[in-house]
């Protein structure tokens, strides 16, 4: 068990101590700082600036595995996310189930303190967005192996921006419906193809349509959005969906060449790759610098009680993490989760 806490420090000490790359005046690239952390940061709750250009404190994992729920590609370590986030999931996952869905495929939430990522998303940097896959759960635990490995399912007919009626089943509408009307859930993004099914289909109550926006991707998951939550005045709102169903000329543009045109000119840099702890609020250089809770297990939400230590998150603010950690019995502390290595 030392064995692994001292390697997982060994760890630490490489990542601050290796080389991180840097923008043009030399300056860190916040993707590797905040890709470096393991750990939230101890402090209260709160999101800090803007879905695409942020970061967050006081942040909680969902279990890997729960009654209704199995997290994917762990070895990312992208569990985290604003404790409203990982309730809503953990929420959303019992809600689904009593509705017929076999439970949720967890996909990316956001890294334990947020910011940018070094792969994939634009977003998911203030813990607030999650992915949730169209597959159903298997009624089988994957092994950690497979859930790096095993790819989701694609709602849509090969070659086509349409979608597969032999994948899309009534049990997925209703999974969506379900997301959306939570009220802290601000949209949801699923393919152009998911959204016309959606409004082709869907009788009776179609309010919630209006949260759920086509984008590009997202025929493997969709994404869960969920508005500022309170207690985060730093956080930047994004502007409401338009009235209404959404199923009107704004879809039909999806439909023709132009959204899917390549990009002409020179390929921009993508902001990951530019982005400095000057670009992100100022708060985050806090929360970079904060201590971690004594371990993962202290916030982690394995079902619908709040895990033990997130009530008392202020006891341990300012503890420094080493001595929180030889403070409580070797019997308490859980093993670190297995992290492979790679994506
Ligand atoms: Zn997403």
């Amino acid at each position: 068990m030392w064995n692994s806490s001292l390697r997982l420090l060994a760890l630490a000490a490489s990542l601050v101590l290796g080389a991180f790359s840097s923008d043009a005046a030399g300056e860190p690239l916040a993707k590797e700082l905040f890709g470096a952390k393991t750990l939230p940061a101890a402090a209260e709750p709160a999101s800090y600036g803007f879905y695409s250009k942020g970061c967050f404190s006081g942040g909680m994992a969902i279990a890997t595995d729960g009654p209704h729920w199995q997290a994917m590609r762990l070895s990312r370590n992208r569990r985290w996310g604003h404790p409203d986030m990982i309730r809503l999931i953990e929420r959303l996952s019992r809600d689904a189930a009593k509705a017929g869905w076999p439970g949720l495929l967890v996909g990316d939430i956001s890294q334990p303190r947020g910011g940018p990522m070094l792969t994939g998303h634009a977003s998911h940097q203030i813990g607030l967005d999650a992915d949730i896959w169209f597959t159903p759960m298997p009624n089988r635990r994957l092994t950690a192996a497979e859930r790096e490995s095993v790819s989701a399912v694609s709602m849509l007919r090969d070659g086509s921006l349409h979608v597969d009626d032999r994948k899309w089943t009534p049990l997925h509408a209703a999974l969506l419906k379900n997301a959306a009307r939570y009220p802290e859930v601000e949209r949801i993004l699923v393919h152009p193809g998911i959204k016309k099914k959606l409004c082709d289909t869907v009788r009776g109550d179609r309010s919630w349509l209006r949260k759920v926006r086509p984008f590009w991707g997202h025929d493997y998951h969709f994404h869960i959005r969920i508005s500022c939550p309170k207690g985060s005045p730093g956080c930047s709102s994004q502007n409401p969906p338009p009235r209404g169903d959404g199923c009107d000329q704004s879809l039909a543009w999806w439909f023709t060449e132009e959204p899917w045109r390549p990009a002409k000119g020179p390929e921009k840099p993508k902001a990951r790759d530019i982005m400095t702890l000057a670009q992100l609020p100022p708060a985050c250089r806090t929360v970079l610098a904060a201590a971690s809770p004594p371990s993962e297990l202290a916030v982690t939400v394995t079902g619908p009680e709040a895990p033990v230590m997130a009530t008392t998150v202020k006891a341990y603010d300012t503890i420094d993490p080493a001595e929180a950690l030889s403070s409580i019995p070797a019997s308490a502390i859980p093993l670190p989760m297995p992290r492979p290595t790679g994506r």
